[in-house]
């Protein structure tokens, strides 16, 4: 029986704050600071300490609930979310249970089928727990050690709707919502430092079938691609337990990054078994109306409407102007190179360069953009040399890549190596003589109706020129050449 995927993903994402949830604590990046050196008694957990709310922990919610489209609650409750776990010294967490901070909200994505809408269920304020470390000593000692920086340090999680189908989806999801959470300042976005961790909800059902199946949950995923491989083990695992006329058990699983596949950590946990209940310790969090419209005004501009934007104003198709608006350093790039050029480069060749070189270039170098030599000045100047044929393309393409890895300018490689386009006609016509009578085989076979031929007669011209010579006027002289000789 063919089945239908269904996917539901909660996303942690921590808050770029200078101090933490409910403290005075500065947030450190865990990656390099001292074990325990940004801990006080309120996120040790110290009895009879009390939280204090983060204000900018509040706005930055705000804002992407607001990017979300959600309805912002006037009115929410933090709760405590009890459970018992090293990492976690107050036994506790602080979250948003029943009275969470927004609600129904959207977020539209970009896939292969064209513009879908995932719908947001939540958007809610918690902190995150610390971290341990198991070590395992050569002599047989084994033992854990537990660092508290990271407790405390203000978390969103942000839940979707079961609306996800297939992987393309998730990872459309995945990326648009990054990119929303870099773009408002809420989050860095930088995986490897784990600031944001996604849990993926996964069941099948019959295809056609519009009731739920049976879901598991895999627990923290790290990166888009431990995301997508739990979620693709997931859906055959599934698939292939009701093959067999089994059931589907709703568990808590942990995904194996060395060995590629979920394992069971629990059963499904319910809310019961957290006992949730109000925090005592901190008020309601009231946010007025006017406080909203004062962080609504202060919005950027949205990678979705910059798209759009891209699309209508510079006439680029879905794909690249998704491409240049994911990030925002990418699009101010782009966009000062479009008004550096002013008519002289059509906007479109510029986003066409960037999206193959510039990218191919980050690709390969593990590079951001930021680290790229090439300004957007030094880009047009290239592009306008290309454009009225004072080089060819694979000459730009040859000078782009030295520029890229030398930070050098267009003008000063071409002039170096002598690179300036042949449109000397008369120069073309001697070559194209010479390459026909250097190879009376190959002109004869092409007489006799091999036509591929041609393009390698049109290679022995071009590289005669060292490459320089201008394609289409090679192209028109070689042809030229061939139907003059052939009516002789
Ligand atoms: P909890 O994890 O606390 O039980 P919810 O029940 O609200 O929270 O669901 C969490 C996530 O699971 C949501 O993202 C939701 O879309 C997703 N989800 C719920 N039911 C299913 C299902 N049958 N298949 C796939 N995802 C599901
Ligand atoms: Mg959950
Ligand atoms: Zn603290």
């Amino acid at each position: 029986m063919p089945y239908e995927a269904v996917i539901g993903l909660e996303v942690h994402a921590e808050l770029q704050t200078r101090s933490k949830m409910f403290c005075a604590c500065p947030v450190v990046d865990s990656t390099q600071a001292e074990p325990n050196s940004a801990v006080c008694p309120v996120c040790a957990g110290m009895p009879g300490t009390l939280p204090v709310v983060n204000r900018t922990a509040v706005e930055l919610a705000l804002r992407v609930a607001l990017a979300l489209e959600c309805e912002i609650a006037p009115l929410s409750l933090f709760a405590r979310k009890n459970y018992f776990y090293p990492d976690l010294p107050k036994g506790y967490q602080i979250s948003q249970y029943e009275y969470p901070l927004a609600q129904r909200g959207v977020l539209r994505i970009e896939t292969s089928r064209g513009e879908k809408v995932v719908h947001i269920r939540r958007v809610h304020l918690e902190e995150d727990t610390g971290k341990l470390l198991h070590v395992n000593q050569p002599d047989g000692e084994a033992f854990s050690l537990v660092d508290l920086n990271r407790a405390g340090v203000p978390l969103l999680e942000i839940v979707s709707e079961p609306d996800m189908h297939s992987l393309e989806e998730v990872r459309a999801y995945a990326t648009g919502l990054r990119a929303i959470l870099r773009r408002v300042g809420a989050n860095s976005g930088d995986m490897e430092k784990g600031v944001i961790r996604f849990e993926a909800n996964v069941s099948l059902r019959p295809q056609g079938s519009d009731q739920l199946g049976t879901r598991v949950e895999i627990k923290n995923l790290n990166s888009f691609r431990a995301m997508e491989r739990a979620i693709a083990y997931e859906i055959e695992r599934q698939s292939r337990v009701l093959e067999r006329g089994q059931t589907v058990e709703q568990e808590t699983l942990g995904w194996d990054d060395a060995a590629q596949l979920t394992f069971s950590q629990r059963s499904k946990e319910e809310a019961h078994d957290y006992r949730y209940f109000p925090e005592p310790d901190l008020p309601p969090l009231i946010v007025e109306p006017e406080w909203i419209e004062k962080v609504r005004a202060a919005m950027p501009e949205l990678p979705q409407a910059m798209k759009n934007r891209f699309m209508k104003q510079y006439g680029l198709n879905a794909g690249e102007a998704a491409l240049l608006s994911e990030d925002e350093a990418v699009a101010r790039y782009f966009e000062s190179c479009v008004s550096e050029a002013g008519p002289a480069v059509p906007a479109r060749t510029i986003a066409l360069w960037i999206c193959g070189e510039i990218f191919g270039w980050l690709n390969q170098s593990g590079e951001s953009i930021e680290a790229v030599r090439v300004t957007p000045a030094a880009l047009v100047e290239l592009l306008r040399m290309a454009g009225d044929q004072t080089i060819n393309l694979n000459t730009a393409k040859m000078v782009l890549s030295e520029m890229l890895a030398s930070g050098r300018g267009a003008a000063e490689i071409i002039g170096e190596r002598g690179l300036t386009q042949v449109r000397d006609t008369a120069l073309i016509a001697e070559v194209v003589a010479r390459v026909l009578a250097e190879n009376p085989r190959e002109v004869e076979s092409y007489y006799q109706g091999k036509t591929t031929v041609f393009n390698w007669l049109l290679g022995q011209v071009m590289r005669q020129t060292g490459g320089r010579a201008s394609p289409s006027a090679a192209r028109a002289e070689l042809e030229r050449q061939l139907s003059a000789s052939k009516t002789d």
